[in-house]
């Protein structure tokens, strides 16, 4: 686990695969999404290695309900008793830990590989109560304001955040960064997925952050022009 400052007020917590993002708030901190199950202890660690406790955390967003973004977000709400948040179409998965939407694999052979590596059928998780849906055009008044961005396509309920402060994109698996530029490993709609695409590749950013990757630190939204218009 890494923890690294990505912009004044932001940190990645880097869990190897997947990637979460704590968010320095007037009335507290953010955190956007929560990783693979069983890595709560973890993650609060990072927090008080940055000088916070558990309960400094008011917030926890989650780009949408699958297995690696929700895994603690049972136990980091029973750790922090924060506010959850989630797109209406991801929220029962959500609450029931199950039920997840089946995934096809990204076009290209790598991409196939390595959807049949890593994307594998996980057991049921720990539900978690939702207690704020949220949805396109929503602006979440956290970190001086985070404007939600609905992205279906790798599933239903995906969001994306735009945080005008930094001229940062919350991307989540909208796309990936792992080695470079491209798809995420799977789609529940790639038409759909691609759509989501070309509309964030339409907006201006500075920083880009992903689920799964580096996060872009300069003049990223040229990069989403250049691959998804
Ligand atoms: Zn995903
Ligand atoms: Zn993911």
């Amino acid at each position: 686990m890494a923890t690294k400052q990505i912009a004044p007020g932001l940190f990645e917590i880097s869990l190897g695969a997947v990637n979460l993002f704590l968010l320095e708030s007037d009335d507290g901190w953010a955190l956007i999404d929560t990783g693979f199950p069983n890595k709560a202890d973890q993650i609060l660690k990072a927090v008080q290695e940055l000088g916070k406790q558990p309960t400094d955390i008011r917030h926890i967003i989650v780009t949408h309900a699958h297995p690696d973004h929700i895994g603690n977000l049972a136990a980091l709400k029973r750790a922090t008793n924060a506010t959850t948040y989630s797109h209406p179409a991801d929220t029962a998965i959500a609450r029931a830990g199950g039920n997840f939407r089946p995934l096809t694999p990204a076009p290209g052979f790598i991409n196939g590989l390595m959807f049949r590596i890593f994307i594998r059928p996980v057991g049921p998780l720990e539900g978690t109560e939702i207690d704020q849906e949220i949805g396109e055009g929503d602006l979440l008044p956290i970190a001086g304001g985070l404007t939600v961005l609905h992205t279906p396509g790798h599933c239903a309920g995906h969001l994306s955040f735009f945080w005008p402060r930094q001229q940062l994109l919350f991307v989540g698996d909208a796309c990936s960064n792992l080695p470079r530029l491209g798809w995420s490993l799977g789609y529940e709609n790639i038409q759909v997925g691609q759509q989501s695409l070309a509309r964030l590749a339409k907006l201006d950013f500075d920083l880009a952050c992903f689920g799964h990757g580096k996060s872009i630190l300069h003049d990223a939204s040229a990069q989403f022009r250049k691959q998804w218009l």
